[in-house]
């Protein structure tokens, strides 16, 4: 090889590395075609630390004729300038617009990043869930995120949405048609389910997580994210047959069975046992052996040590709450 050729690889490959989106030993990160027009970057499949920065959404982008569009930009304004550099990798197509699927900060804080670089995009999300934000959920979860990762550096002061959207309400982007769903609570009381219909896509946000788990929070409920999934998966009030479904933490699949149905029978497994415990008189954490008996499948999540029995108390309170 000559040397001038030796020395431009070389040149290319450094650049390439020195841009590349990696996370320690948990390995590069970049948007894939998922689905026509649809781009999704899978982010670690573990709870907010140190080592991943921060970093454990799906972010996604739909190309438009004339921008894109961006769906939950990611956890932090550090973390927020490596997806967006992801992004323009994609396309030097502008941001034109960006939707937020609920008040968890992972998911939104890096709304930042993008008002930066454009002061007049929209930023959708649910009215109730920018009034949550600005009251104290942003704060809440700009506290939990610091304490784990340390990396909430420039996040502050936040880039709320502001655009209000309602149920059932339909937003029009350059040709990108997308149908708003939202459900009074699942996981939690601000989410909106996003179908793409150009691309037949259902972004589901928290209420599908696979290969993770996270905290039911106090405003979500276990027995309505299984309805909402079962109402997802029995196609039934306005859901269809999509081409991908896109859950907010873990792999996107056309597939029911590799999507809905890992978290939809862990939540079912989850709440049987708590009736069982409740109809018998014992407490959540006496029949906790059998269920996690029933949840071999799902021992390997990560998270899951620390997070079933809570889901069990909680799905436990449920049922109670719901006898009186
Ligand atoms: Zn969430």
């Amino acid at each position: 090889m000559k040397k001038a050729t030796f020395l431009a690889s070389v040149t290319i490959l450094f650049s390439i590395s020195l841009n590349a989106f990696t996370l320690g030993t948990l390995g590069d990160f970049k948007f894939e075609k998922m689905n026509q027009n649809v781009y999704v970057m899978h982010g670690p499949e573990k709870e907010p630390s140190k080592e991943n920065e921060g970093f454990m959404n799906n972010p996604a982008v739909i190309e438009s004729q004339n921008g894109l569009i961006v769906i939950d930009p990611g956890g932090n304004y550090n973390v927020g300038k490596k997806i967006l550099s992801e992004i323009e990798k994609l396309s030097k197509k502008p941001i034109i617009a960006v939707f937020n699927t609920h008040k968890h900060g992972d998911h939104w804080f890096a709304n930042k990043n993008i008002k930066e670089k454009y002061p007049d995009v929209p930023i959708y999300a649910l009215t109730y869930m920018i009034e949550q934000v600005k009251d104290n959920a942003a704060d809440t979860w700009y506290g939990i995120l610091d304490r784990l990762t340390g990396n909430l550096k420039g996040t502050k002061p936040f880039t709320f949405p502001n655009q209000g959207i309602e149920n059932k309400q339909t937003v029009v982007v350059d040709g990108q048609t997308f149908i708003m769903r939202h459900f009074a609570k699942g996981h939690t009381d601000t989410d909106i389910l996003i179908e793409h219909t150009n691309s037949n896509t259902l972004f589901i946000g928290d209420n599908l997580i696979i290969n993770r788990f996270g905290a039911f929070d106090e405003s979500s409920s276990i027995v309505e994210n299984i309805k909402l999934l079962e109402k997802i998966k029995n196609q039934e009030d306005g859901f269809k047959k999509y081409t991908l479904y896109v859950p907010g933490h873990g792999p996107s699949s056309g597939e029911i069975s590799k999507t809905i149905d890992p978290f939809l029978d862990y939540m079912r497994i989850v709440l049987k046992g708590a009736q069982k415990a409740y109809e018998e008189g014992m407490a959540s954490y006496e029949i906790k052996p059998e269920v996690d008996e029933k949840l071999k499948a799902y021992h390997s999540w990560d998270a899951y040590e620390g997070q079933m029995g809570k889901h069990l108390m909680k799905a436990y309170s449920e049922v109670e709450m719901l006898d009186f």
